[in-house]
């Protein structure tokens, strides 16, 4: 009667795990097959020890052939879920567990199986009654123990030999299986009518579905490795684009640096003059499309981030005609036309640089796409308690787009009319980092277009106000060179050419420059001599700029500002720098303008 009462237990949980296992989404591991096998053969195990309780207590002969038969079926149950045990543990013990690499093992262990199951079907068995209870016993049941012991003793083999390499968590269901086959052996020869083994394997079995089968933490794990590598590729590739925009960035800093002093010599000819400027354009467009290439990659890895800093509208504006005039020139029959609202504030909060970014894109945009005709450039401003609404709209009279195309606009790397367009300069990018900067902006972007007549491109950004008035329309951007005499900048870069590009483009500053090529000299220079401004590159080999800034630091009396200068601008990079201590970032190749606003913001700082 008690090893009933453990027979309907084993029956009533082992039911419970079998829907709960087969309710859950698996993983298709050969450890799960196995184990999704085993615990439908426990059922059917403890099914029949159940029928057995029942047939007992009906006072079924031994002599019947029920009863020979529900016998052997229980030592043939006995038999399988010895052999999906052991093969459970021969696979959990494998390096390889695919079934490709099982596969010789399966096959062995099944053959042998296939074969004990013969032996106990064709071999004789006979009941013994003694002692109130009715026990099997002759050669089949003998075959059970000596192919049952023979697994065991496999299973310990191969637990031994793997111990260091597998997760001994994946063991425990055999020490305890084997710990609760003594006890439950034990008892059973001491109460002969005590049969717990049925239940000691449906018990292992049952805890095999929480230390070695949880399909839920087998589901969190995997996905932990996807993420685990996901990340890294991620990290991989932004370590890629980071040097990849250093190596370009460093020779390109040559061409455009020495090419904007050139283009400054007096008494060059004209031609060469021409030719300078062309230099500089194809420079230009080259650094366009490493930074567009920067940008996308970004926005795609989702670690474009917005900057939000106070800024002058106005400024971004003239910046913006400043640079459309440049580009177009005298060739084309253009009419640019601006019009800005009166009540644009003075300052507001956002992101300037951005902001800036995706203007000049739909600007430069319509100066490649338009022959002849007009550009306006509309900016007008909505107000609303302290948030101003942005509103700009650049028309051209260009080639215009064709209605079939505008969805597709903004994908990357698309470009229309190419035969058309073969002459103009892009990758397809400019649109598909504008849409997305709007969009992390929270702002809206609307394209009208007839084809062959032009088309207007409006981007709405909201910005908060800083300061109401509207400020004066004055240029700010002026060509005329401030000049430093006597102070002192030091110049730190590993690479000749760079040193020689910054000396160069300081010429006209007329301040005193000084040119060392390791952390180390500029260590040595700062302690003996004053110096009013450092442009500190970055990436340089034994002492990096930042360990350099980090040493030049550890002096409280150090108070010389220390601008970093660095090839590696993958967006983002800035703030990075700027975080550290530096007192501001300039990107090679070296803009001349951020340059002016450099040496103007830190060597006329007293006189302020
Ligand atoms: P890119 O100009 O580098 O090719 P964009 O993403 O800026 O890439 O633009 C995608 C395409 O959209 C361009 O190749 C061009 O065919 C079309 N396009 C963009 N702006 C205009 C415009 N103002 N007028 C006509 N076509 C335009």
């Amino acid at each position: 009667m008690n090893s009933l009462a453990f027979s309907v237990c084993s029956l009533f949980y082992i039911f419970l795990i079998v829907i709960v296992y087969y309710s859950k989404k698996r993983i298709d591991y050969l450890e799960n097959k196995i184990y999704s096998i085993l615990i439908v053969v426990t059922l059917v195990g403890v099914l029949l020890d159940n029928i057995s309780f029942i047939i007992n207590y009906l006072g079924v002969s031994t002599s019947s052939i029920i009863y020979f038969l529900l016998t052997k079926s229980v030592l043939i149950y006995f038999m399988s879920w010895m052999y999906l045990f052991v093969m459970y543990v021969f696979v959990i013990s494998k390096k390889d567990k695919t079934f490709n690499a099982c596969k010789r093992l399966i096959k062995i262990l099944t053959v042998i199986f296939l074969a004990s199951v013969l032996c106990v079907i064709a071999l004789p068995m006979y009941f013994n009654t003694e002692k109130n209870a009715i026990f099997p016993y002759g050669p089949a049941v003998n075959g059970v123990y000596i192919i049952s012991f023979i697994g065991i003793f496999a299973m310990i083999i191969v637990m031994l030999c793997n111990i260091r390499s597998v997760n001994i968590k994946k063991f425990f269901p055999l020490f305890i299986f084997m710990f609760l086959g003594i006890i439950a052996t034990f008892i059973q020869y001491m109460f002969p009518s005590m049969i717990l083994l049925t239940s000691v394997e449906a018990f292992v079995t049952f805890l095999m579905y929480f230390t070695l089968e949880n399909p839920d933490m087998k589901m969190i794990e995997e996905l932990n490795i996807a993420r685990n590598q996901a990340d890294k590729a991620n990290r991989a590739k932004t370590e890629f684009l980071s040097n990849m925009s250093h190596e370009i960035r460093t020779p390109l800093n040559a061409i455009t640096g020495l090419s904007q002093v050139l283009s400054e010599e007096e008494g060059l000819p004209s031609k060469a003059k021409e030719d300078v400027k062309d230099i500089i354009m194809a420079s230009d467009s080259l650094l366009e499309i490493v930074n567009g290439i920067l940008d996308i990659s970004k926005i795609e890895a989702g670690k474009l981030e917005i900057v939000n800093t106070t800024y002058h509208p106005y400024q971004i504006l003239n910046e913006l005609v400043v640079l459309t005039k440049a580009r177009l020139g005298n060739e084309k029959p253009i009419e640019f036309r601006t019009h800005f609202s009166e009540d644009i504030p003075d300052t507001l909060y956002g992101d300037y640089a951005r902001v800036k970014q995706v203007i000049l894109n739909i600007l430069t945009n319509a100066v490649k796409y338009t022959e002849k005709g007009s550009i306006d450039f509309y900016v007008n401003s909505v107000i609303h308690n302290d948030v101003c609404r942005l509103i700009i709209a650049v028309e051209d009279t260009g080639i215009g787009i064709k209605k079939d195309k505008i969805d597709k606009l903004f994908d990357k790397f698309t470009r229309f009319d190419e035969e058309r367009n073969i002459t103009i300069e892009g990758t397809g990018l400019g649109l598909a980092i504008t849409k997305k900067l709007v969009e992390l902006m929270h702002g809206g972007l609307v394209v009208q277009s007839v084809y062959g007549k032009g088309s207007k491109f409006t981007v709405s950004i909201d910005q908060r106000i800083v300061t109401q008035k509207a400020q004066e329309k004055k240029e700010i951007v002026s060509n005329e060179i401030k000049i430093y005499p006597g102070k002192k900048v030091l110049i730190v870069d590993d690479n000749k050419l760079n040193l020689k590009v910054a000396g160069r483009l300081l010429v006209p500053y007329k301040v005193d420059i000084t040119s060392v090529m390791s952390g180390q000299e500029c260590l040595d220079k700062v302690a003996s001599e004053y110096y009013d401004l450092i442009l500190l590159d970055d990436m340089m080999p034994v002492m990096s700029g930042k360990q350099t800034f980090a040493k030049l630091k550890e002096n409280p009396d150090f108070k010389t500002p220390v601008v970093v200068l660095t090839a590696n601008a993958v967006s983002g990079m800035k703030e990075d720098y700027l975080a550290l201590g530096f007192d501001d970032y300039l990107a090679k190749p070296i803009n001349k303008k951020e340059l002016d606003e450099v040496l103007d913001k830190y060597l006329t700082k007293e006189e302020k």
